[in-house]
């Protein structure tokens, strides 16, 4: 291996594997000191009744708080540590810091929905189920105040991802489809999924208050989910005129930065107190 770098290894450094290798392990040791060093935070985006303006629920969303580059974004290594295999350690601690914090919040102020995202690989560990419910017990969490996201994707194995998601519907926890409408899955299969929310992906709210397209397509969507009796939320909203039109199409949770972006669990904390916003 040494021998095809030449001499002066990084000169004759091909822009191929090798190198990609190399930093697929920098990364990945990396992020396993970060696990250990304890860098990773919870932030906050509160979901928002359209109809009250109350906030009803959080989505956890995970930051790294690296020593030097100061807070990355999940898009920044979500995937190498999906990749990795990392995701699954990773996963679990945000689980149970959300659920902790949900705690607080439900003993000190108001009961909330906590909204957590899992991963492709966290969905395939045999001991989802398991691990799920024990940390609940763990931390003494009402289940029907947990709310974990998936995506299409994950549910392209309908017998395999059917099987969990009742399983933790057997738990008491509420599914929600995350990013709806970038995926491939259709309509129709929605039907044979035990899932309690939709979310419509961003893409379709952010031009939502200039095109009658994504105004009808938004609106589809929610006819779709009232007559198979689930619950939608509307993901980046960012103007009073989209809520507006969320709130005629009869819409029933937002989220989006006309409220609030992700924010850390102090500034949430603050938010909840002046509940509604
Ligand atoms: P997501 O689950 O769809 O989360 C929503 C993303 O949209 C968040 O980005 C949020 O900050 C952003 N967002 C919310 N409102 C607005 C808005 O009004 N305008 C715009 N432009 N964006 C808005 P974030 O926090 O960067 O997370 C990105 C993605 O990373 C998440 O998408 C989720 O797929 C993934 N992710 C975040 N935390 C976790 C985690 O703990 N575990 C796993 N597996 N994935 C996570
Ligand atoms: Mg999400
Ligand atoms: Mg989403
Ligand atoms: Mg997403």
């Amino acid at each position: 291996e040494a021998k095809e770098h030449g001499r002066n290894g990084f000169a004759f450094f091909k822009p191929g594997n090798d190198l990609k290798n190399s930093q697929r392990l920098q990364v990945e040791n990396e992020l396993r000191m970060a696990l250990e060093r304890n860098e990773f935070v919870v932030y906050y985006q509160p979901r928002i009744d359209i109809e009250t303006r109350i906030i009803i629920g959080v989505e956890a969303l995970v930051r790294w708080n690296h020593p030097e580059r100061g807070l990355i974004q999940p898009n920044d290594f979500i995937p190498q540590a999906e990749e990795s295999g990392l995701i699954v350690p990773i996963g679990n601690w945000v689980l149970q810091t959300a659920v902790r914090q949900g705690k607080k919040w439900c003993e000190q102020l108001v009961p909330i929905k906590m909204s957590v995202n899992l991963s492709p690989l966290q969905f395939k560990q045999l001991d989802i189920i398991k691990w799920v419910s024990e940390t609940l017990e763990d931390e003494n969490f009402e289940p029907s105040l947990l709310n974990l996201e998936i995506t299409e994707s994950m549910a392209m194995n309908v017998e395999y991802s059917n099987k969990v998601l009742e399983g933790l519907k057997e738990i008491g926890v509420k599914i929600s489809m995350d990013d709806f409408g970038t995926g491939y899955s259709s309509l129709g299969s929605l039907r044979k999924m035990p899932i309690d929310y939709l979310k419509i992906d961003r893409s379709f709210i952010h031009n939502i208050d200039n095109s009658p397209e994504d105004v009808a397509i938004v609106k589809a969507i929610i006819s779709m989910a009232q007559s198979l009796q689930l619950q939608v939320i509307a993901e980046g909203v960012e103007k009073e005129e989209q809520l507006l039109l969320l709130q005629r199409l009869q819409c029933d949770e937002m989220q989006g930065y006309l409220v609030s972006p992700p924010i850390p669990a102090k500034d949430m904390e603050k938010m909840l107190s002046h509940n509604p916003f």
